[in-house]
């Protein structure tokens, strides 16, 4: 099983009822293989926030809960966590995180088990998959027993790759029995000073099972060098150095000081070996013990056996891996994308544009280069509103660029502020009728659960009636004639206004263009507009641009581009 497989393989094992998530990479998985069993209710919430305060609700009412994010959907959902903290559960809560070390997929590395120190949340970090099932048994034990939520730790590697996994059966987790506990629950400044002396007891605690409940543990052999690492550096670790000593950690926060201080005097050199943040390594040298950690090793992206082996001995190791260099592939939206002809008008236009997070951030790539900011989801709406604030000049050129998904997620709140307060940006939904970015996961637009049941859909026009919008339309993003006259009039007015450019993306089961698109030798001039698209079936052989039957979908839109007719369907 991947790890995320696991990941869910092991809730289903807990007894878990009760899964609420956000997807995104490296964690989506976890969700959609846990709501595959009947016995668990789950389902994709508006943001991490959301997902993580139904988790936090489902606990305190008794159940066991669940919910997932990427390492910024943690950001998002910072605020209860801090609180959960202080709260405790009553069902055990385990909360998924997934780190993408080397951004793979993410606007940012950022390591979450600052995170688990700053809230004071037990944190677990699995090695392989069988640790991936086992620990989220695990995290639930420890939960109940301790009154804490438990922050599961995956990063890119250890979610996405395989090992073997044995299945046991699902235990029947009976719903605890819930009390009305206001000095618990409700976190008032005289009750949230008390629990605060709880959550250091607590602490103690924990730290008392992370040095002898094992799942912190040494493995003694040649003591020339010892390593205490957890997760896939383990792995990188024991592959290159199999003869060496280690500390393998298993739960990051708290640390089993006793053990580490046990384990360095054992070994004559101490190296700690983490990828991101020296979060292990501040701690031990904050024990006064002396340790190699990134001074030898890298703060940035991913580990593999080869730089772990290198950084170590200090030898490059040219023999078994030569140096080769893979022909670069330039991100690039879909052949057939329904984000590529608004992004061609945006381009055209040479308008501001304030993106968002989804695959229509590729709209900032070349050729068609149509995008000024990508901060964090939801950002595009209130960002544009900044502009407009701020910069006259800016205002009337600007617009916000945000995905229907991301639009739930967070950008209501922005274009509820814009209207609010008297802003005058103009807003684009690239409403696509699915998540796109993470896999085709349902959104509360969609009018589909997780598990594909017909469910209510939200109507985007109506919600931004409701919010204060009078100047509300919606365009085919492939009508691009229509699209460039509506934005000319949307941001010349004084007034805030929304764009919906609707339609489904090309990937969607059902989405099909029954044409056969072409293009004339004898019309075409050569004027090369059509590359100006970026659609990856356009390119140009023997001087010209040619259409690649295996990739072209047919869409069309390069047929609206073209003013010399060569391109028919
Ligand atoms: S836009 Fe039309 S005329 Fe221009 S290169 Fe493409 S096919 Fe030829
Ligand atoms: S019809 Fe044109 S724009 Fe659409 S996929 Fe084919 S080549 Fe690309």
């Amino acid at each position: 099983m991947i790890g995320n497989e696991a990941v869910a393989r092991g809730l289903y094992e807990a007894g878990v009822s009760v899964v609420s998530s956000y997807p995104g990479t490296p964690s989506t998985e976890i969700t959609e293989f846990v709501a595959k069993y009947n016995e668990v209710d789950a389902e994709w919430a508006a943001n991490e926030k959301v997902a993580m305060e139904v988790a936090i609700g489902a606990a305190i009412s008794g159940a066991r809960s669940f919910c997932a994010m990427k390492h910024v959907g943690l950001n998002v959902a910072a605020d209860p966590l801090f609180t959960v903290s202080y709260t405790g559960v009553n069902g055990g809560l385990v909360i998924g995180v997934a780190d993408d070390p080397g951004m793979h997929s993410s606007q940012n590395e950022q390591d979450s088990r600052n995170y688990a120190n700053a809230a004071k949340v037990t944190m677990l970090e699995p090695a392989d998959s069988t640790e991936c099932k086992e620990y989220a048994k695990l995290a639930y034990e420890i939960s109940e027993q301790f009154d804490t939520p438990v922050l599961l730790r995956l990063t890119t590697r250890i979610a996405h790759s395989q090992s073997i996994v044995e299945e046991c059966d699902r235990v029947d987790v009976p719903l605890k029995e819930y009390q009305k506990d206001v000095m618990k629950y409700v976190m008032m400044p005289g009750m949230a000073k008390k629990r605060r002396l709880v959550i250091e007891d607590r602490k103690d605690k924990l730290v008392e099972y992370a040095e002898t409940s094992g799942i912190n543990r040494m493995e003694l052999n040649d003591t020339k060098i010892g390593i205490i690492t957890a997760g896939a550096p383990y792995q990188y670790a024991k592959e290159s150095f199999p003869e060496a000593s280690y500390l393998k950690l298993g739960m990051l926060w708290p640390l089993p000081t006793k053990l580490i201080q046990e384990f360095a005097s054992k070994v004559e050199k101490l190296y700690v070996l983490e990828e991101l943040d020296p979060y292990i390594e501040n701690h031990i040298k904050a024990m006064g013990i002396e340790v190699h950690g990134k001074d030898t090793f890298s703060m940035f992206g991913e580990f593999s056996n080869v730089s772990v082996r290198e950084a170590i001995s200090g030898k490059k190791d040219e023999a078994t891996y030569p140096d080769y260099n893979p022909p670069m592939r330039p991100p690039v939206m879909c052949p057939g994308c329904p984000h590529r002809g608004m992004f061609y008008v945006l381009s055209k236009l040479k308008l501001v544009v304030s993106g968002d997070i989804g695959c229509y951030t590729l709209g900032a790539a070349a050729p068609l280069s149509a995008m000024d900011t990508t901060i964090c989801m939801g950002a595009s709406v209130s960002a544009a509103h900044g502009i407009s604030k701020a910069n006259p000049e800016l205002s009337k050129k600007t617009v916000a660029v945000i995905g229907d998904s991301t639009f739930i997620h967070s950008g209501m709140t922005g274009l509820a502020s814009t209207a609010y307060n008297k802003g005058t940006s103009t807003v684009i939904i690239l409403d696509n009728s699915i998540t796109g970015m993470t896999g085709h996961q349902q959104n509360p637009t969609t009018g589909k659960t997780l598990k594909g049941e017909p469910t209510v859909a939200v109507n985007l026009e109506k919600f931004a009636e409701a919010v204060g919008y009078t100047r509300i339309k919606v365009v085919d993003p492939f009508n691009v004639e229509e699209c460039e006259r509506v934005i000319k009039e949307e941001i010349s007015v004084e007034e805030p206004s929304l764009i919906i450019a609707r339609r489904p993306c090309v990937l969607l089961k059902g989405v099909k263009y029954d044409f056969d698109v072409n293009i004339s030798k004898d019309k075409c001039k050569n004027c090369k507009m059509c590359m100006k698209i970026g659609c990856p079936a356009i390119s140009i052989v023997d001087g010209k641009p040619e259409i690649n039957k295996t990739l072209c979908t047919n869409c069309g839109l390069c047929k609206n581009i073209c003013k010399f007719d060569a391109i028919t369907l």
